[in-house]
């Protein structure tokens, strides 16, 4: 896949609409359409990267920016106090489903552990 035919590289580029819950220079922030949980946002890098096992060293800014963002989603959506999960989904056991990486951050409702 190229970045001309990511879902998520078009959600950047505001060809596909989203709902954003907040964005930066280096990342944006969207509501999943299925949400699995009161509050369930995706944080992208606008940079594509397909997902944690394709990262290379020179990422690794990138990958600290994204989790950066997805506090700041769970600050911006009150979930602070009550706490919540940040989820990198990465191959086909784990679900993924979009291949450019994206942090859940999920909230809003006591999360069962270990995950399904
Ligand atoms: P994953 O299964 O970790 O790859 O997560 C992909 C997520 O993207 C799923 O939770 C989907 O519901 C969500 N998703 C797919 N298309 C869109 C879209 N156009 N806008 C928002 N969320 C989406």
């Amino acid at each position: 896949m190229t970045t001309n035919d990511c879902l998520f590289c078009k959600i950047v580029a505001r060809e596909i609409p989203a709902k954003l819950a907040y964005e930066d220079e280096h990342t944006v922030a969207f509501h999943d359409v299925r949400p699995m949980a009161p509050t369930h946002v995706l944080v992208i890098p606008r940079r594509h990267i397909v997902g944690v096992a394709d990262a290379k060293p020179e990422d690794a800014l990138t990958l600290g920016q994204v989790l950066l963002a997805g506090r700041a989603v769970a600050e911006k959506t009150g979930l602070v106090e009550s706490g919540y999960r940040l989820v990198l989904n990465n191959g086909v056991n784990a679900g993924q489903s979009v291949f450019h990486l994206h942090l859940h951050v999920l909230g809003g409702r006591v999360l069962a552990w270990p995950p399904g």
